[in-house]
């Protein structure tokens, strides 16, 4: 018998955490946090884990939402024992820190988090077990009713630099949870790797883009020629071009991105300024080019000329000195570096915003990118409007699959269950209803935050 009850991650994007028991072992899929949710709100619903048995937690990638949540879960079940991609764990080091200075500093009211301290984390990231891709591994946890293991492996996802999709197989059963997949390949990262998910039995699938009509995602090489057309209009006229990345993933493709147009002679040469954790996870990326499946292995990211964004005191700066910078957040929230230079870029008739990636719904980077020059906008819901002066503009250089390849994967993988995660409802109504409708034998279900689903005999 399989058990399968979704903590957080199944009706939206944020706080990803999949309860799975399979003959007695309990194994969290994920433990992320909420980006746009603050203090406990921001994490799964651990209460529903209170009389189950939790032996392990198997972490997908090292975003956030996927990852987040884990020291807090340590604090009240400290026996758990986690596993991940040694490329994940690397990251998670410099993440989860991270993290935590800036919960230390956003504490506010009720609804407080037991903030953790670096020697927690230190502790965790110490004890976390990994294993390489496409190399199987074992669990048995402690109330293990069965004589069959239970065998995992973690399959390259294409996401980030240490992205899987995780294969669980039990008594005949194949398992796969996608994490976040992107069959495409970007500027460094390869497309998932699909050699070991032919035959699957439950498929266990994001959604992020199936609600996204791919003519508007284009392809990321036609996406970099709007782009390069664009950034050219602004640096011509000695302007300044913000990004708003974040600062594992989209930071280090974009870096490689620009650089290589610049080589190119088709994007003006200029500075490119970046700073912060972007930075470090950037040195992670260069020193894993030989271990992971990657575009270009060749390319060392410190070896192109960037300005360190956290030298800028004075935002005028930029004037003088114009210039590409990539700033995290991702997606503009309140308190971070990129929401700070917005609320100096908007005031500037030269300068541009360029969004390039996912932006979820409220945040400041989607208010800003739904909006344009001329405009007037409440960069958050507790702000006068503001009139935008500068330049809006949208790309998409996806890193997660888009709704076709979402189909595809279906299909490839002849599953017999799919289990949809990871998307607003728009999202699961669209993927669900051509789910449907192409794969007739499949059995559909639309995961919800603390609603369990079963299969299996005994
Ligand atoms: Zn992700
Ligand atoms: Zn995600």
């Amino acid at each position: 018998m399989i058990k399968f009850l979704p903590l957080g991650g199944a009706d939206d994007i944020g706080a990803s955490c999949f309860y799975l028991n399979i003959s007695g072992t309990g194994i969290l899929l994920d433990c992320g946090t909420h980006p746009r949710k603050k203090g406990i709100d921001s994490l799964p619903k651990f209460e529903l884990l209170k009389d189950l048995p939790v032996d392990f937690v198997i972490v997908s990638h090292s975003h956030q939402d996927h990852i987040g949540s884990l020291p807090f879960l340590v604090q009240n079940i400290p026996h758990v024992i986690v596993y991940s991609t040694i490329q994940t764990k690397e990251i998670a080091d410099i993440t989860l820190h991270n993290a935590a200075n800036i919960l230390a500093h956003n504490q506010d009211g009720e609804n407080q988090l037991r903030n953790y301290t670096h020697e927690e984390i230190d502790l965790l990231v110490r004890s976390m077990r990994t294993a390489d891709y496409n190399k199987e591994f074992v669990l048995e946890g402690m109330r293990h009713n069965s004589g069959l293991p239970v065998r995992i492996m973690f399959t390259d996802a294409g996401h980030i630099l240490g992205a899987a999709g995780i294969i669980i197989e039990h008594n005949g059963e194949k398992i796969f949870y996608t994490g976040d997949i992107n069959l495409s390949s970007q500027t460094i990262m390869t497309g998932a790797d699909l050699s070991r998910i032919k035959k699957i039995d439950t498929l266990i699938m994001e959604s992020t883009y199936a609600a996204t009509e791919s003519s508007k995602l284009g392809s990321w090489q036609s996406e970099l020629e709007r782009f390069t057309k664009q950034a050219n209009l602004i640096l011509h006229k000695g302007g300044s071009i913000l990004i708003p990345v974040f600062a594992l993933g989209k930071t280090q493709e974009m870096l490689a991105s620009i650089y290589a147009l610049m080589k190119k002679g088709s994007l003006t040469e200029t500075n490119i300024y970046t700073g912060g954790i972007g930075k470090d996870i950037s040195a992670l990326y260069d020193r894993n080019r030989y271990l992971v499946r990657r575009k270009s292995i060749n390319l060392e990211l410190k070896e192109i000329p960037q300005i360190n964004l956290f030298d800028v005191d004075d935002y005028n700066f930029f004037k003088k000195n114009p210039g590409i910078i990539l700033a995290s957040s991702g997606m503009m929230l309140e308190g971070t570096t990129s929401f700070r230079l917005l609320e100096y870029w908007i005031k500037q008739e030269s300068f541009a915003v360029f969004g390039v990636g996912y932006m979820d719904y409220e945040t400041p980077g989607y208010r800003i990118m739904n909006s344009k020059r001329g405009d007037e906008i409440r960069l958050t819901e507790f702000r006068a409007p503001q009139k935008i002066n500068c330049g809006v503009e949208r790309f998409f250089f996806p890193s997660h699959s888009k709704r076709e390849e979402l189909l595809e994967l279906v299909d490839y993988t002849s599953t017999k269950r799919v289990i949809m995660v990871h998307g607003e409802q728009s999202s699961k109504d669209w993927l669900g209803f051509n789910i449907l409708s192409r794969f007739k034998d499949v059995k559909l279900h639309s995961a919800e935050n603390g609603t369990e689903i079963r299969w299996g005999n005994n």
